[in-house]
C-alpha cells in the first residue's frame, strides 16, 4: 500500500457514522419501552449496500454507535469493533423480504408468550392489525442465529411489516428506526390484548375484509393528513 493510499485509510470516517449514532439511540429508546428485556433485542439499519447492526452481548440500554456494527449485504463485517448481532442473518432477510430500511427483533414478553402458545397466525381482536398489512404469521420454529430462522421469518413477512417468530420473539421492519421501534411496541401491546382477550374466553374477531377495508380508510386519512 502507497504512502498515500495508507494515509487516506487511516484518515477515512468509518462508514455509516450517523446511521449508527441513530441506531444506538433507538437501541437505548426500544430498551427504555421494556419490550426487549436485558440483550434480548437487536435493531438494523440499511444505507445502500450496507447495513448498521447492534452489537451482539450488549445490553442495549448501554447500546452507543461504538458498540454498533456495520456490515454488508452479504452479513461480512465491514466496520466496527465489536462482533455483530447473531441475528444479523435474520435482519438481512427481513430486509431483502420487504424492501424495508429498518428491524428491530425484541423478546418481548407477551408476543414471545403468543408465540409459545400458538401457531398460523394471530386472531384478529383489534383493528390495528392493520398496521401490519394483515393478520400477524407466526413463522415455525428454527434455531436462533441460522439461515434456516431467517427463511422461516422471511415467509412470514410476505406482504406483512411484523411476524412472530415461535418459541423465540418478534420481528417487526419499517421504513425508518423510529416507526420500527414504535411498530414493535404496537405489536407487543396488540400480543397482550390478544392474551387477555384469549384468557377470558373466546374472543370477537373482525373477520371477512373487514381488515383491508381498515387499512384503506387509514391510508385516505393519511395521505388527506398529508394534503393539509
Ligand atoms: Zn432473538
Amino acid at each position: 500500500m502507497s504512502d498515500i493510499a495508507r494515509a487516506r485509510e487511516q484518515t477515512a470516517p468509518e462508514p455509516l457514522t450517523p446511521a449508527r449514532a441513530a441506531l444506538a439511540a433507538a437501541a437505548r429508546e426500544l430498551a427504555a419501552t421494556g419490550v426487549a428485556p436485558s440483550t434480548a433485542g437487536n435493531l438494523s439499519v440499511r444505507e445502500g449496500d450496507l447495513v448498521a447492526i447492534t452489537g451482539g452481548g450488549v445490553q442495549l440500554s448501554a447500546m452507543t454507535p461504538e458498540r454498533c456494527v456495520v456490515v454488508d449485504l452479504d452479513g461480512e463485517q465491514v466496520a466496527g469493533a465489536g462482533r455483530p448481532s447473531s441475528e444479523t442473518q435474520l435482519h438481512l432477510a427481513a430486509g431483502a423480504a420487504t424492501g424495508a430500511a429498518a428491524v428491530v427483533h425484541s423478546h418481548a414478553p407477551f408476543a414471545t408468550t403468543l408465540a409459545a402458545t400458538l401457531s398460523g397466525e394471530l386472531p384478529v381482536v383489534h383493528y390495528s392489525m392493520h398496521a401490519f398489512g394483515g393478520p400477524v404469521r407466526i413463522a415455525p420454529y428454527e434455531r436462533f442465529g441460522t439461515g434456516a430462522l431467517a427463511e422461516s421469518v422471511r415467509a412470514a413477512l410476505q406482504d406483512r411489516s411484523g411476524a412472530l417468530m415461535a418459541n423465540h420473539g418478534a420481528v417487526v421492519v419499517a421504513p425508518t428506526l423510529a416507526e420500527a421501534v414504535e411498530k414493535m411496541v404496537l405489536l407487543e401491546w396488540m400480543c397482550e390484548v390478544t392474551w387477555r382477550a384469549l384468557l377470558l374466553g373466546s374472543p370477537r374477531l373482525i373477520e371477512g375484509d373487514e381488515l383491508d377495508a381498515v387499512g384503506a380508510r387509514s391510508r385516505a386519512l393519511r395521505y388527506g393528513r398529508a394534503d393539509a
